[in-house]
């Protein structure tokens, strides 16, 4: 599973580990330069994406079956596997159900209004995220020597603050 992370969800992880690199807990996945989460960086078209272990294996994260960094984590986590359709209904998400119905308990959800607020507030978050993509992606255009994810965080990082409330 590939968890996109958002400038909000990067500001997360640099609270958890101020005295470590980002680079260790995010991954620059390859994407088509269409995608709207590419950006551009070392020459090339990527995603910002949680690390995993390995390439068969879970997140970076993930100890003992459960998640170590639970209060810091992406919001792609939080309301993971569900998302709103068309009637704007809570349903598992089309990407997500083969891991759902073979990995999950299908416990009901009891309480549906906060899943749906904190779904509103990741679409708010990717939409104010991909904004600022396409500024560095219109800056950094014909200047390698920007196309670093130190410059990119440099760049995003004053637009983190304050951090919405999450779930
Ligand atoms: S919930 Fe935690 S362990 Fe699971 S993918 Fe997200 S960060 Fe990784």
């Amino acid at each position: 599973m590939q968890v996109p992370l958002s400038h909000f969800d990067l500001a997360r992880l640099a609270e958890a580990f101020p005295e470590q690199p980002l680079l260790n807990w995010v991954r620059l996945a390859p994407i088509e330069a269409e995608d709207p989460d590419a950006v551009r960086l070392e020459q090339s078209w990527r995603q910002l994406c949680l690390r995993n272990r390995g390439p068969e294996e879970g997140c970076v994260f993930l100890k003992d079956n459960s998640c170590s960094v639970y209060p810091h984590r992406p919001s792609a986590c939080r309301t993971w596997p569900l998302d709103l359709n068309a009637k704007g209904q809570l349903e598992v998400s089309p990407a997500h159900h083969l891991l759902y119905t073979t990995a999950c308990d299908k416990t009901p959800f009891k309480e549906t209004r906060p899943i749906k607020r904190a779904l509103g507030e990741n679409a708010e978050e990717f939409k104010a995220y991909r904004r600022l993509l396409k500024q560095w992606n219109a800056l950094s255009n014909d200047k390698p020597e920007k196309q670093h994810f130190e410059a990119f965080w440099a760049f995003l990082k004053p637009f983190t603050r304050p951090q919405p409330e999450l779930l």
